[in-house]
This record gives structure tokens, sequence and C-alpha cells, in this order.
């Protein structure tokens, strides 16, 4: 049956309908004609706060009991049913209460005849509950909506379908389009088929179980990037509880893994060269060792230090060094293979690691080809420079089993190449650990030498050519051990110098050598100025000068009387505290001998800018003095500069009276050598000097 008939066969029965409606407490009842209520209900006169009989008086109208916003509306409405051309009419207004109070009203009327004339019958209901309810969920939804764009990360959620209900805005920053384009739609509608479908997977899957999931991932970004996100998914349920969809948060995190990756290679990786740094250098070697183990190959180490390289920076300063060494790191990697490793351990130090060697002879090849690589000249920015390296070899599991002592024996038989004459290579032996064994047991000793009175200092003299008057002393310290020997300088400073003995040693050879000149003058009524040895590492380190400075008021002795040696490898040091340490001594009145001379780089602008007095030619040139003409020709030529610079010259290691004669002929100063005399105790050298005297 359709509405409409249905309707003919009840309408006989809407009276009561109406009747019930009129005293019902729902709605609100009107008929209104002429712009006035002919009849309202005890509800709709409640609604408004007057009585019945106020408003079917004719005193309110409905002009009174619309919101003046609303009342052009309302009027239209009820012209356009009273006109007949709409029966029906449903809307919504806000109406005035008696004492002024707003409230939401919702209306049905429908036009009639009453008396031949028409009319509207109406319902009006008060909604303003519900409508506050419906505002109130609308801020709320719009506040959950604000919430979520001040989310920086993108987030969306989804049903359990995947259908989006709904982001933010950084969401819709990240796919590109905006949210009507893809709201009811799954992923597919955002992004390619094969990323959309992974990603539908992984949803369906929380969905299925539900909970939380955290993970990492690669998301395309719209700008044509991947981005490592970190994502946070969570199922949301529905009231009845059943799963409802899920909430999507994603959080950026590609400049927390730059940073990682960057921090990790900090860790790893020498910044200079960006080769393995000294860390991962040992992870490899431990994984090399591993593999050998399992392999039962062996594994060789190849140490290689740049010989040289000092020289390179400080003449042509670091920056330059800097550039030989990120040079030197290339040609090194170019000579290996692949598999094999190469990493800086700092400095001038390379290590390479050839693992799996099958071929022996493949080592020594290796060696040679990075030797000859460094050898070649480095074009520094329109300078030459010239470096070699010295390689020491040591082999797993010939040479030692663990890592530490594999380091170790390669540095060893490193430092045999250099003491081979450098630029070659050198495998670790069992002579070398012998002589590193040694090594460590002079330290040993020499630490205790002092206290057992094994040390003592020789004088030797050193006489005025002119004269042939002793002078000056040079002070050479000795070392007498009860079981060993007389263990030679050469062998025992350097020694003292590695493990910081020396500057123990060098203040008591100095308060000695000073004592003794001091000496000199009050018993023998002689001025013979001293001359003390000091290593590099004594004016670097140290802070001897003061305390030599205030030595020599407490004693009473003229600074003049005393002379330092030093080496030149000293001045060519480029730290500024080398300089000014060797100026305090200068300012002091104490004289300055460079020693050694024309073994090292002999190079004469040092002597002025350090203001050096003397110049001691070395022994080896005067050995060959009278048989190398050319040997001759380079001392004659030393000393006539050094007088031209102000200097004074002595000749070390005079053996006979030919070079004396030679040396006296071209100028020199001084002369000391086996000669005159050998280095000798105190008592014998005042012997001597009573001796000479005498003369
Ligand atoms: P040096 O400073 O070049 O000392 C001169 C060396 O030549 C001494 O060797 C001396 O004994 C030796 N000599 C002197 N006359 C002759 C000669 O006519 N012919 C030959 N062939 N040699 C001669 P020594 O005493 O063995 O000292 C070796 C080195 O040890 C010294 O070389 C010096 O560098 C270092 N040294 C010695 N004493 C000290 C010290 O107290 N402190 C420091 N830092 N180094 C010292
Ligand atoms: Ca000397
Ligand atoms: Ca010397």
């Amino acid at each position: 049956m359709s509405d409409d008939a249905f309707l003919d066969r009840v309408l006989g029965h809407a009276s009561h309908l109406l009747r019930g409606l009129a005293r019902n407490d729902i709605p609100g009842l009107f008929v209104i004609q002429d712009g006035t209520y002919l009849y309202v209900n005890p509800r709709f006169a409640e609604m408004f706060g007057y009585t019945q009989a106020e408003v079917c008086d004719g005193t309110v109208g409905p002009r009174t009991l619309v919101a003046p916003e609303d009342w052009a509306r309302v009027q239209a409405g009820i012209a356009e049913r009273l006109s007949g051309r709409v029966l029906t009419g449903h809307y919504d207004f806000v109406g005035l209460k008696k004492d002024g109070t707003r409230f939401e009203v919702e209306l049905f009327g429908t036009t009639t005849e009453i008396d031949g004339k028409p009319a509207i019958i109406g319902l009006l209901v008060d909604i303003s509950v519900r409508f506050r309810a419906e505002r109130k969920l609308q801020d709320q939804l719009r506040f959950v909506e604000q919430l979520i764009d001040t989310i920086p990360g993108p987030l969306s959620y989804k049903d359990e379908q995947g259908r989006y209900l709904g982001c933010n805005r950084a969401f819709e920053a990240m796919v590109g389009k905006s949210r009507d384009e893809f709201l009811g739609h799954t992923v597919h509608s955002i992004t390619y088929r094969k990323v959309a479908e992974k990603m539908h997977t992984a949803d369906q899957r929380l969905i299925n179980n539900p909970g939380i999931e955290i993970y990492e991932s690669q998301i395309p970004h719209i700008d044509g990037t991947t981005r490592d996100m970190m994502l946070y998914k969570a199922t949301f349920n529905k009231a009845d509880g059943s799963v409802g969809g899920l909430v999507t948060l994603m959080l950026d995190i590609s400049e927390r893994k730059l940073m990682e990756q960057r921090i990790w290679e900090e860790a790893n990786y020498d910044s200079l060269t960006g080769l393995p740094n000294r860390r991962m250098f040992r992870n490899r070697l431990d994984e090399e060792i591993k593999r050998s183990r399992r392999s039962g190959l062996s594994c060789a180490l190849l140490l290689v230090d740049l010989d040289r390289f000092k020289e390179v920076n400080d003449t042509l300063g670091h920056e330059m060094g800097d550039h030989l060494l990120v040079e030197a790191a290339k040609r090194i990697t170019a000579c290996v293979r692949e598999s094999d490793s190469v990493a800086r351990l700092g400095g001038d130090e390379f290590m390479v690691i050839l693992p799996e060697i099958t071929d022996p002879a493949g080592i020594g090849q290796v060696a040679t080809h990075i030797i000859d690589a460094l050898v070649k000249p480095f074009q520094l920015r329109g300078h030459a420079a010239y470096v070699s390296a010295s390689v020491g070899v040591a082999l797993f599991p010939e040479d030692a089993g663990d890592i530490d002592t594999l380091v170790s024996y390669a540095d060893q038989a490193m430092y045999a190449a250099k003491e081979q004459g450098r630029s070659c290579f050198s495998y670790f032996t069992p002579a070398l650990q012998e002589r590193s064994r040694f090594r460590l047991e002079v330290a040993n000793e020499l630490r205790g030498a002092l206290a057992a009175n094994q040390l003592e200092v020789y004088y030797q003299p050193i006489i005025d050519l002119a004269s042939g008057q002793v002078i000056k002393a040079e002070a050479l310290l000795r070392w007498t051990h009860p079981t060993m020997g007389m263990v030679p300088p050469d062998r025992f400073i350097p020694i003292a110098e590695e493990v910081g003995l020396i500057h123990t040693i060098g203040d008591w050879v100095f308060q000695q050598a000073a004592s003794a000149a001091r000496r000199w003058q009050v018993e023998f009524g002689r001025d013979i100025q001293i001359s003390v040895n000091k290593s590099p590492r004594q004016l670097v380190t140290g802070r001897t000068q003061e305390t030599w400075i205030d030595y020599l008021r407490d004693i009473g002795l003229a600074p003049g009387l005393v002379c330092i040696e030093i080496t030149e490898g000293l001045l060519m040091d480029s730290r500024p505290e080398v300089a000014s340490k060797l100026l305090l001594f200068r300012d002091a009145g104490i004289q300055v001998s460079l020693d050694d001379f024309g073994t090292g780089y002999s190079a004469m602008s040092y002597l002025k800018k350090f203001d050096i007095d003397f110049l001691k030619i070395d022994k080896s040139f005067v050995r060959d003095l009278t048989t190398d003409t050319t040997d001759r020709a380079i001392a004659e030529a030393i000393i006539a500069m050094a007088h031209k610079l102000g200097l004074q010259v002595i000749a070390e290691g005079v053996e006979t009276q030919e070079q004396r004669a030679l040396l006296s002929d071209a100028g020199c100063n001084f002369a000391q050598g086996y000669l005159f005399a050998r280095p000798m105790p105190l008592a014998a050298f005042e012997d001597f000097l009573c001796a000479a005297d005498v003369q």
C-alpha cells in the first residue's frame, strides 16, 4: 500500500492525533492565520515563557517569538506557504523567550484552510539541548583536528579496511595532496602501487593483530626524496569494542640517521684521508685474523711510515703536509687489491692488511710497490716535496698470534727498515725482537743508574787553534753498568729520551758540568767554557731553562762560561715555544752551539734566525778532510760562511796533525778530538789542564 493510500484510510482518525498533539508535552502545536496565532497548545506557550492566552489574544505574534536575525527567513517561509506555492515547510530558527533567552527550535508547518482562508498548522520542537550537544561535538572535533595539525610529523588514520578517515597538514604536505582527494580512499590513491601494497599489508597485519607497532621505514616524499621515518602505529576501537582502524604517526629521523652515520664515520675513519682509522683498523685486523684461523692462510701486516715527513711539515707548513698525506693515502691505496685494507693510524703512519696470503713473495712486491710509489715527488700547489717510506712487515700466525703483538712487531720491523737507511722494507725477525727486549731492559736499568752512581760526566778539552790553549770543554755522559759494562751514550740517550728520563739525567749532567767549570775557576784560576749537550726533547717538553739559570746564580758561575749544544732538527721545529726557550738561554748570556753541522739540512738561514754562536763541523767531514777533496771544500765553505754570519767554528773529531793543520789554514777557530785528548773523568781532565799549563 502506498503512503497516500494508507493515509487516506486513516485520515478519518486524524482528529485523534491532533487532539493528542495539542495536549502533549513534546512538540508545540500552533495554527496561524493572518499573522496571528489562532491556537497554540500549552507546550508551545511554555516553550516561549508565555501563557496560552497571551499568545492567542494577539499580543504576541510570530515576530516577537523569532530572533531578529532569523525573522526575514521565517517571514518569507510563512508568506511562501500562505501563497499556496509551497505547502509544507521545515526549518530551524532561533526562538526568543519572553525573558529574552534564546533557544533553538525546529519547525514543521503545513498549509491548510480555515474558514475559507489560508492558514498554517505546524509543530515546533525545542532542539536547543540536541543543538548544543552537536555544537560541542563539532567544537571537539575541530579541536582534535587542530591538535593533530600541531604535530610536526605526518599523521593519518584509516578505517579497518584501510580507507583514510582523516589526517593532519603535515601528512597532506608529505603526499602533496589535499585531504579531500584521498579521504575515503586507500593508500593506493596517494602513492606508487608497490609502496602502497607494502604499506597496506603492514596495516592489515596490525588490524588483524590489534595493538601498537613502532618501526623504522623509508617513505617516499612528494619532493622525490626518500626519508627515514619512525612509524608509530596503533589500532583504535569502535564503541562496540571492535577494531575501528588505525592511526599512523611518522616522525622524520633522516637527520638523526645522518648524524649517527657521521658520528660512526668520525669514530671509524680518518677525516683527513678518508681511510679507516686506528679503531676501524683494529676491527678489520681482528676479522682478518679470525678468517685466517678458519682458512689456514696467513695474513700480513705492513706498517708504512713516511721518512722525512716532518721536514715537509716544518718547511712547507702543516697545510702542505696534510696535502701530502692525502696524496700518500691515495698512492698506497692504489698499490693494493680491493680485498686489502689500508688505514691511517695517525701522523705519517699507515697500515696495510694483506689477507689470505697464498704466495709469500707477493708481500715483498706490495711493499716495494708502495715504497716506489711514495718516493716519487709530490706536487703540492706548485711546490715539489720529497719523502720516502719505510715498511715493516709482520705475519699472522707466523710471527704473532694476537693483534697487539703483531702491530708491535710490524713497528719493530719498520724501525729496522729505517735504520737500514730508509726507503726499504724489513720483515720482523727474532733478532729484532731481541733488540727491542734489550731496549726495554736498558730503559729499566737506566731508571736506577743515577741513584746507583753508575753515571759519570767525562770532559773533553776544546783547543783554541790559534793559541793551542784549552779554553773550552765538552761534557759527555758515561754509563758504567755492573754487568753490561760501559754503555755508549749513542745507545742509551735515545732510550732515555723515549722514556722521559732525559730530563732528570740532563739536569744532573748540567749541574755536574757547571760545578766543574766553577771549580776550575776557583781551584785553577781558569775560565773554561763548558759545553753541555741538550736533546731536542729537553727543550721541547722540559722546563729546564729557568732551573739551569738559577743554578748558575747559586754556584756563582757566569752564564758566559756555559754553552749548550743543540742539533739542527731542533731549529727546524716550527713550534714557537722552541724558539722562545732557546732565546731565554741567550738572554741569560748562555751561548749556543750547533752540533753535528753538515749531517742534516745545513740550512744557513736558521743560524741567523736563532742567533747561534758556534758551529760544530761534524766529525764525518773532519775524518775525510785530508783524503776527500769535496769534504775539504765543504769544510772550507762552511767555515767561510759561518764567519760571514758572525759565528765561530769548532771542528769535532780531530785525530791527526794533518787535519789540525788543514783546519787551521781554513780559519777554523777551535778543535776537539783524540789528537788533543779523549773525553776523561773530572780528575783526569784537571790533571790534563795542569799538564797543558806546564807545556
Ligand atoms: P756529540 O755531541 O757529537 O759528541 C761528540 C762525540 O764525538 C763524543 O762521543 C766524543 O767522544 C766523540 N769524539 C770526540 N773526539 C773524537 C775523535 O777524535 N774521533 C772520534 N771518532 N770521536 C770523537 P760520545 O761521548 O760517544 O757521545 C756520543 C753522543 O752522545 C754525543 O755526540 C751526544 O750527541 C750524545 N751525548 C753525550 N753526552 C750527552 C749528554 O749529556 N746529553 C745529551 N743530550 N747527549 C749526550
Ligand atoms: Ca756535542
Ligand atoms: Ca757532534
